[in-house]
């Protein structure tokens, strides 16, 4: 058994192996170490191994989801390996003949099918890029749903696609993996990379592939793709068959996004904006769970895919908001659809798991359900006058179905086992040659049950009973007591005896054991025959599973459409023009987070605010002290035109956007904590890009750019970035900065305009009225903020003292005084000064401490002078 152990393991060498013996699942050597270790269970020993012991930990098969889980969320491949005969055929060919096992699936992050490993609410996608001489091309496939899509990209634009779409899993070629340019970006998705080898990604494969899959002669009728394209594409079937053991579940055609198709969000604008998760990486308070009123777990996937890819057609877009308009003003009907989504099962998941051959009964039940509910909704939607024509679309993608919900209907029982092999799943009356088998099997039942009263009369036992378990089988019990009655020589002729127990003795007779085979040889043909009709009622679901596909996806529409009508209506949004102008003009603007916070914390109003981009006007400069809410504001421009882009309702009076094709977000190094990476040089590398690649389409919004350095350097830096994006880029952009200095900038750049945060002093203190005007702010208030932060009042007095002299007069002067004159100043800079206050230091000079040591030569000196000269440099501090 070993040697077979280690035989496979061999050709597993990169997955932990899931070794099936009997009622479990065992891990051996390192695996065993590994597993043990990652799962907290118990790691033992079996047998020897070279003379060693041989680690071994192991997990019940009928639990062995939950630890499978907890393997793949820690990184792990797990290699399933099975037995693949009955162990009694073993036997046969001899006592030490070892049960045939092979692997059936390796289970990897991005191949994950089953619902207790799966998140309802999330995608999980398994991701290719491939590269030929003509460029990359991304390709991305949901196992658990069929879907897959093709994408071209460039190699600047890869680490945006591959953030948009956080798949679970990333396939790259050896030669890919090993480009040095994109040697940043891996190490990014280092935890999710697969690394495959490069015939993997041989475009004409790939082809090949993707015809026999699909049954086709070309790829021309799902539209025209790159060769790189093409590659990806084919290294995901490719995988997927690998881990699959050659099954592949149903995929859908393959659906292209063309180049500029949907809005470039790069990965560090979409985690610093939490379109999809919050800085600290949850879900909650990220713009996506603020958004979504969903009911079904494919409604919520959806969601989340428009969200992460904002369209930028905006026919495409008014097409969207027409279906949130309809089901805005359409009370009744979206109600009753929410209703009936409500009960919806999860039909892509389950149609998947049954074209893999992995599915159950309650995955028939769930296509049953799905589509039985799918008509409803067909018969609501014909309840409203003409439908907008994305809901028409719909409708006729929701299908006709019928006669197989008919059929499912019949053959299914009330309750479901969660196997097939559990059988008892086939309802009654569905199959003539079953109900038989059944029917025999209960009449031996009901004989078993009348031999109680006749045997307890043969033996003159009253209390004998007739019993069941599973080493013995049906048995006679009688008390101890009474057991020499069966033992006698009448008994003997017809009771056998099996067992004695402390208080009870068990006999066989031959009537029931025969009872017992009858009953147990039905009980194995009426399986066998519910096997095979499970097999045709999978066949009959595979055989229609592109329609139940598109109903699926139709359901999953209609789920988003009519939840963004619902937030729509709680939260007062509004429809968004969407159009091919650069127009940018934003009434009432709100934060749709920090309002919903503020809503729910019954914290004050959110104040709403207008921004109006128009293209003589396209650059702000926002002004302010801390708290006031320059961060609020820009980033809830960028949100509505996300939102907008989406296909939602935005949270604004008015809005009209004209087709943003790129956002970038950036924000000072110092708040970019989540990365821990806080350094200047990563600021400096993401406004690079900015800079680089934003044309006029784009919207950009930086927040304290330049910050992460000395005052001069920042602001000279963030001084050049404010032309450029004004001479150069052109774009609309929104610049937050606490260089008062930059406003200087609005009388020689006729598209800047400068705004600034409104506050209000009031006995001694400020208070943040978090409104927008024109103008720029005359101070920081940073003393303001610091009091409010609760820094101690003697060190607020002074900060405000030092301030009033710093304001009053020539800077470096006062800086000189204050470091001669007063104690707390004049400690900070003795002292060896950190980077950002060089240039303070600079200004001071030298010390008297420091003068005299740099006339000390240590070599000349003896050991009594350096005593001398050490208390004399004491002396001068
Ligand atoms: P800044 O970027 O200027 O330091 P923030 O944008 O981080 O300020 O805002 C600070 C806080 O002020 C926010 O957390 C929020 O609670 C509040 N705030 C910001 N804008 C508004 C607004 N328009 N209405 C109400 N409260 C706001």
């Amino acid at each position: 058994m070993m040697a077979q152990y280690l035989e496979i393991k061999r050709a597993h060498p990169d997955c932990l192996l899931f070794y099936r013996m009997g009622d479990f699942y065992e891990m051996f050597f390192e695996d065993a170490v590994n597993a043990a270790a990652a799962l907290d269970i118990a790691l033992t020993k079996r047998g020897q191994h070279l003379g060693e012991d041989i680690p071994m930990c192991g997990v019940p098969v009928h639990s062995h989801e939950n630890y499978l889980q907890r393997l793949i969320r820690q990184g792990f491949r797990v290699a399933i390996c099975e037995q693949m005969e009955d162990p009694a055929e073993a036997k046969k060919r001899g006592a030490k003949s070892v049960v045939k096992r092979g692997v059936i699936r390796i289970v990897t992050p991005g191949t994950l099918t089953e619902d207790s490993l799966l998140d309802a609410r999330s995608s999980n996608w398994l991701a290719a890029v491939a590269e030929t001489a003509g460029g990359l091309g991304l390709a991305w496939l949901e196992m658990s749903t069929g879907e897959l899509v093709i994408q071209p990209v460039e190699r600047a634009g890869l680490g945006a696609a591959l953030g948009r779409l956080d798949p679970q899993e990333v396939l790259v070629s050896e030669k890919l993996a090993q480009t040095p340019e994109l040697f940043e970006l891996w190490g990014e998705w280092k935890a999710r990379l697969t690394v495959q080898p490069n015939p993997r990604f041989d475009s004409e494969n790939g082809r090949q592939r993707l015809l026999a899959l699909y049954g086709v002669g070309t790829l021309d009728a799902f539209g025209s793709f790159t060769r790189a394209e093409v590659a990806a594409a084919g290294a995901l079937v490719g995988y997927v068959e690998l881990t699959q053991k050659g099954r592949v579940p149903r995929l859908s055609p393959p659906r292209r996004v063309g180049p500029g198709a949907v809005m470039e969000i790069d990965a560090s604008t979409g985690r610093n904006l939490e379109l999809i998760r919050t800085l600290t990486g949850e879900r909650r308070g990220s713009l996506l769970a603020t958004i979504d009123r969903t009911v079904t777990g494919a409604g919520a996937r959806l969601l989340c895919a428009h969200l992460a890819a904002p369209l930028t057609d905006p026919a495409a877009i008014g097409r969207r908001l027409d279906m949130v308009a309809f089901a805005l003003t359409e009370e009744r009907l979206r109600g009753e659809l929410r209703h009936a989504l409500r009960s919806c099962p999860d039909l892509e998941r389950a149609l998947s798991r049954l074209t893999l051959g992995r599915g159950g009964p309650r995955d028939v039940a769930a296509v049953r359900d799905g589509l039985r509910q799918a008509a409803a909704i067909r018969q609501l939607l014909g309840t409203v006058g003409p439908l907008p024509e994305g809901l028409a679309a719909l409708d006729k993608r929701l299908g006709e179905h019928a006669e197989l919900v008919d059929q499912l209907t019949q053959a299914l029982a009330p309750e479901l086992p969660l196997l097939a092999r559990d059988g008892g799943f086939i309802a009654r009356d569905y199959s003539y040659a079953l109900d038989e088998l059944v029917t025999l099997r209960d009449e031996s039942r009901r004989l078993i049950a009348g031999l109680q009263g006749k045997y307890a009369e043969i033996a003159g036992v009253a209390s004998l009973k007739i019993k069941h378990n599973n080493v013995l089988g049906y048995h006679i019990e009688v008390t101890a007591a009474h057991a020499d009655k069966l033992m006698s020589d009448r008994g003997r002729a017809v009771f056998m005896h099996r067992q004695t127990m402390a208080n009870a003795v068990r006999f066989g007779t031959v009537e029931l054991s025969d009872l017992e085979r009858r009953i147990s040889e039905a009980a194995d043909r009426a399986l066998a025959v519910e096997l095979e009709l499970f097999a045709g009622l999978v066949e009959a679901v595979s055989a229609r599973a592109d329609a139940i596909a598109q109903a699926a996806h139709a359901l999953a529409a209609l789920d988003v459409a009519t939840s963004l009508a619902e937030l729509a209506e709680e939260r007062r949004y509004s429809r968004p023009l969407v159009d091919d102008s650069l127009a940018f003009t934003i009434k009432g603007g709100r934060h749709p987070v920090v309002e919903a916070v503020l809503d729910s914390a019954h914290g004050g109003p959110f104040v709403a605010n207008d921004c109006d981009l128009a293209s003589d006007n396209r650059l702000w400069l926002l002004t302010g002290p801390n708290m006031a809410g320059k961060s609020t504001f820009l980033r809830q421009n960028a949100l509505i035109a996300v939102l907008a882009q989406m296909g939602s309702f935005v949270p604004a009076e008015q809005a009209h956007i004209g087709v943003v094709d790129r956002l970038y977000s950036r924000v000072g190094a110092a708040d970019d904590l989540a990365r821990g990476r806080s350094t200047f040089m990563v600021e400096m590398v993401e406004t690079a890009a900015i800079l680089n690649q934003s044309g006029a389409r784009a919207l950009v919004i930086l927040d304290e750019i330049g910050r992460g350095t000395a005052t001069f350097d920042g602001l000279s830096i963030a001084w050049a970035c404010v032309e450029h994006l004004h001479d150069v880029n052109r774009c609309r952009a929104l610049f937050a900065t606490h260089y008062h200095e930059l406003t200087m900038l609005a009388s020689k750049l006729p598209a800047l305009s400068c705004h600034t945060m409104r506050i209000k002093e009031w006995q001694g203190d400020v208070v943040f009225l978090h409104e927008v005007t024109a103008g720029s702010a005359d101070r920081s208030y940073g003393i303001h903020v610091a009091k409010l932060a609760g820094l101690p009042a003697a060190v607020v007095g002074r900060a405000d003292e030092v301030l009033k002299l710093l304001e009053s007069g020539d800077q470096n002067a006062t800086i000189h005084r204050l470091a001669e004159d007063l104690p707390l100043f004049s400690a900070a800079l003795k002292r060896p000064a950190p980077k950002a206050e060089a240039a303070a230091v600079a200004v001071a000079g030298p010390s008297a401490v420091e003068e005299a040591l740099a006339g000390i030569d240590p070599d000349s000196l003896t050991p009594r002078q350096a005593l001398e000269e050490l208390y004399r440099l004491r002396g001068l501090m």
